[in-house]
């Protein structure tokens, strides 16, 4: 989160009820603040919606989230029942010469990758690439086979356009240290405040948490919490937090700070077209159990990775015993072409696609979710942007921005963020 709170005022304005604005209304309401919430979309939740097929659940962004503290509370107060992966599935994947693979290194790269770690002393990282911090610190098949894939998954972007400043903060390994001593401390210091890092999804989909903050927030904040109203102009208000996607931001400052307004626009976002599949269990050529697979990009595959979702949580389908899902995400900035192809090359796509990787013959249906702007790209240029907001708009009290890209891109960090706002 960007700016402070006008602390000489308890009015409260923000525009945009995506996940991210559904948060901050929630806990500065608690708080005692008089919350005015206004969203373009009939619909609040933003880029989270939870849709059904015959088959079960199709998740449309977040499928899963980290269970600490504060996200547990948040749950509990409005009654979203969280679950927790099935036990027998905690194999993860990564693709290596067209097959899964449990672990994708030899035992060469291992102990590459592991004397890296061990001696290559860190000096000053400002700047640097999580490409550049990963040839350094753990080699070029770890960069391969280990971080793009695991970037590729989740940002839909390659290492070289990722800042560790920006995306990875704790990854910067202090000057002098070795990644393995500076990763040592750290997990010291986690350990003794015990951090639970258990993953978790709401038992009936990340939509049924919107909806929970949504009837919350309709019953506390009455008619002024308001969906189908596209803010053009910014009110006049003593406290102003706009949780819009930053070049939205950009539209909305441009009157009160040209320079802020030409900054936020520089802000990429990744296309991503995530696709959820329902199979018929009959149609497996061999058991596929665990959370996912990621695909690096050298794989040259039509897709970034693909999550196991009912083999992962219960209740992602309607009948266990005969039909699983999958979200295979496709697009990403090496293949945007995916975000104009028609249902039925999507279709054929994946189709072959889960057919080479996970040997799955037929897919019984499918929901697809194009986003052309899905995820804001954490570049070693953001925290300049971040900069410019501190030193321009978000300088006076009252003026913040947040959303997932000023600093955190998961709900947890979202949920952390809000929460710890006052
Ligand atoms: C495919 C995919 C998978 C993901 N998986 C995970 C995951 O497993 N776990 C996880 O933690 N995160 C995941 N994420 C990330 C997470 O879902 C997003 O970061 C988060 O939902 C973004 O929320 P937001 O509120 O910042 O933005 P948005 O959802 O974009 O909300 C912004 C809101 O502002 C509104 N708005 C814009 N302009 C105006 C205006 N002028 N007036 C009024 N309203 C306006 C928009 O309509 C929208 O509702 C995933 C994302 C994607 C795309």
């Amino acid at each position: 989160m960007i700016g402070t709170l006008n602390h000489n005022s308890k009015e409260v304005t923000i525009i945009g009820a995506g996940i991210s604005g559904l948060l901050t209304a929630y806990y500065l309401d608690r708080r005692g603040y008089r919350v005015t919430l206004l969203e373009q979309k009939q619909r609040a939740g933003g880029l989270i919606k939870t849709s059904y097929s015959d088959y079960g659940m199709a998740e449309s962004a977040a499928h899963s989230l980290i269970a600490t503290p504060p996200v547990v509370e948040l749950c509990k107060d409005l009654g979203v029942e969280l679950i927790e992966p099935k036990k027998e599935s905690k194999a993860k994947y990564i693709v290596r010469d067209g097959k899964l693979r449990r672990f994708p290194l030899t035992v060469g790269e291992v102990a590459t990758t592991a004397s890296r770690a061990a001696f290559v002393r860190s000096t000053n990282g400002n700047g640097q690439t999580l490409d550049e911090w990963g040839r350094k610190h753990l080699g070029n098949a770890a960069v391969e086979y280990l971080l793009t894939p695991f970037v590729r998954g989740i940002y839909g972007v390659q290492p070289e356009q990722l800042s560790v400043a920006a995306a990875y903060p704790s990854l910067s390994v202090p000057p002098g240290q070795t990644l393995l001593s500076s990763m040592m401390k750290k997990q010291k210091q986690r350990s003794r405040k015990k951090e639970a890092k258990k993953r978790v999804a709401p038992r009936f989909g990340m939509g049924h948490l919107v909806s929970c903050l949504s009837s919350r927030l309709d019953a506390t904040l009455g008619p002024r919490f308001q969906t189908g109203h596209s803010v053009k102009v910014l009110p006049d208000a003593a406290n102003l937090i706009l949780t819009t996607p930053a070049y939205a931001a950009a539209n909305l400052i441009e009157p009160e700070s040209v320079e802020l307004a030409q900054s936020l626009r520089t802000v990429r976002y990744t296309p991503i077209v995530s696709v959820t599949v329902f199979v018929n269990r009959k149609d497996f050529t061999r058991a596929v159990e665990g959370v996912g697979a990621l695909v690096p990009a050298c794989e040259n595959r039509k897709c970034l990775g693909i999550l196991f979702n009912s083999s992962s949580f219960a209740d992602r389908v309607n009948d266990e015993s005969n039909v699983a899902s999958f979200t295979v995400m496709m697009g990403g900035t090496t293949q945007i072409e995916w975000l104009d192809a028609d249902n039925e090359m999507i279709w054929s796509t994946v189709q072959s696609e889960l057919l080479s990787l996970l040997g799955i013959r037929e897919v019984l249906d499918l929901v697809i979710h194009r986003w052309p702007q899905a995820l804001p790209q954490y570049s070693v240029d953001l925290p300049k942007v971040w900069q410019t907001a501190k030193e321009t708009w978000c300088a006076t009290p009252g003026r913040m921005l947040f959303g997932n890209y000023t600093g955190q891109i998961s709900l947890r960090g979202m949920i952390e963020s809000s929460a710890a706002l006052s």
